[in-house]
């Protein structure tokens, strides 16, 4: 299996290639050069195994340069028992006749976050034994929240890894902050940015393909790699769940082999829904995706008129993990239909000059026939909390409700019963001010007498990890110009 970028078809290169480099050197995205095929009786098969025999059965067909024995002693590095509270891993739950949770936040981190970064510090530490032995690699990192922790905590220690997270500076919830901010480990670093979401993702891409800055740190034999979804080795993880949870469904619920269901994705960066994409051309049953977004719903607009416009004003919500305007893995979904680079090229030197795209009306048609596109606002968010929770006892965070709205708006207007897999992508305590003032509408007391109340009001348990944070020590106070990523970076990397 070989990989190439959305940008420059002509290059082809291996998985732990695409893995080390994160992103290619003409910008573009790595993406697989065919898709590996998955029949329904590899579903049945997979049906009655765990997760962790579920991983390395999918990640072999991607990583085809890594020994057998390598993809398990990754696999089993990354989803063990100490580190994820689930014994499944990725815990499926049914709600109704309909609706079943997905809940991907059992990891160290507490969001979904961790079922990509557990693996990918292990997949790196074996490519770069293939790829780059003996050199030293800067993870650099641009979070809206979640990926910053769950890429520290994935990274941290590392042998031969450093890695920089760069977060805005009032574009995260309490939690998030300090769950970064108190970060352990020699080999982690974190910065606030004086900006939103879009300049930390902006100004990480342009140090990545600025030839000055790698070649000095190349002279210090350092390099650039990615732990943003932009990174093939984030996306890979990701298509095993969607697999392993249609294998839950079959085993312990209701489908039959080979019936459809749809999948809802409270949406940012588009590479947790394209995973569910990539999922269904391998061969799993999948109907209709459905693309939620916040407030800031320029994918909604996209999939309903072809125009990505980023034109337009950026609100912070109380979903901040979706607070995005550029939504980076959009560019394989293209590239997976138009299936030529240079449309691929053209169409992001259009981003670059006037802030928008257009799509072709055949290309519109082929995202129309399979995804859904749907917004909604705070106030419906903390209503469909409030709502879930009445409904079933089940309590969700604030990304998570974005999804169900989505839902429920798409089954008003289609009437379409198929059942469906919802992904719930945090835990509601990571949002915890949000949570529970859509419930009880109190916000009167301060935040770790919130996790107590949210608690005790839901009868469900707070996770030790955000408990803890009340004592810990902050190691991080910088806070930066986005004009000085690159000057912040050089001087880390270059006076050692
Ligand atoms: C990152 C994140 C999302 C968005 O996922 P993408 O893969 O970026 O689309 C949604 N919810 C939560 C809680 C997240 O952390």
């Amino acid at each position: 299996m070989l990989y190439k970028s959305t940008r420059n078809s002509k290059k082809e290169v291996s998985a732990a290639k695409a893995i080390v480099k994160g992103i290619s050197d003409d910008g573009g995205l790595f993406v697989p050069c065919s898709l590996p095929k998955i029949s329904l009786d590899d579903l049945n098969m997979l049906k009655d195994k765990n997760y962790i025999e579920r991983a390395v059965f999918i990640l072999s067909k991607f990583l085809t340069d890594f020994t057998e024995q390598e993809i398990i002693d990754c696999v089993k590095g990354a989803y063990s028992n100490i580190k994820f509270s689930s014994k499944d891993i990725a815990k499926v739950l049914k709600l109704d006749e309909q609706i079943y949770m997905l809940e991907l936040w059992h990891g160290p981190t507490c969001a979904f976050k961790d079922m990509a970064l557990q693996l990918l510090p292990h997949l790196m530490k074996v490519s770069m034994k293939k790829q780059a032995d003996g050199k030293q690699i800067a993870i650099l990192v641009a979070t809206s929240g979640d990926t910053g922790k769950a890429a520290l905590e994935g990274f941290k220690n590392v042998e031969g890894t450093n890695i920089i997270v760069f977060y805005p500076q009032d574009g995260v919830s309490l939690m998030q902050k300090l769950q970064m901010v108190t970060q352990l480990g020699d080999n982690v670093d974190v910065c606030a940015i004086k900006g939103n979401f879009d300049d930390a993702q902006n100004g990480v891409k342009a140090i990545f393909t600025d030839s000055v800055i790698i070649d000095e740190l190349f002279k210090n034999n350092v390099l650039f790699s990615s732990a943003n979804s932009i990174n093939w080795g984030r996306l890979v993880p990701q298509i095993v769940y969607y697999f392993s949870a249609y294998c839950d469904i079959l085993k312990k619920f209701d489908i039959t082999l080979g019936e459809e269901v749809n999948v809802v994705v409270p949406t940012g960066n588009f590479g947790n829904i394209l995973s569910a994409y990539y999922g269904k051309k391998m061969g799993l049953p999948i109907k209709t995706f459905i693309c939620a977004s916040n407030k800031n719903n320029i994918l909604t607009d996209f999939i309903n008129t072809g125009i990505y416009d980023k034109n337009r004003s950026f609100y912070q919500t109380i979903s901040p993990s979706m607070d995005i305007l550029i939504s980076s893995n959009l560019e394989r979904l293209l590239y997976d239909i138009y299936d030529s680079d240079e449309a691929i090229k053209k169409l992001y030197s259009d981003l670059a000059k006037y802030g928008k795209f257009t799509i072709d009306d055949n290309v519109k048609f082929k995202i129309k026939s399979q995804f859904y596109g749907g917004f909604c606002d705070d106030g419906q968010t903390k209503k469909t909390i409030c709502h879930i929770f009445k409904k079933y006892k089940y309590l969700c965070d604030t990304h998570t409700a974005v999804a169900v709205s989505v839902y429920n708006d798409y089954k008003k207007e289609t009437g379409d019963e198929t059942k469906t897999i919802i992904a719930s992508t945090a835990s509601p305590y990571k949002f915890t001010k949000d949570v529970l003032s859509s419930i009880s509408g109190k916000t009167d007391c301060d935040d770790f007498a919130q996790l107590d109340e949210l608690s005790k009001m839901t009868d469900t348990t707070a996770p030790k990890q955000l408990l803890n944070l009340k004592d810990a020590k902050i190691r991080f106070k910088n806070a930066i110009d986005k004009d000085d990523m690159k000057n912040y970076v050089l001087q880390k990397f270059t006076s050692k």
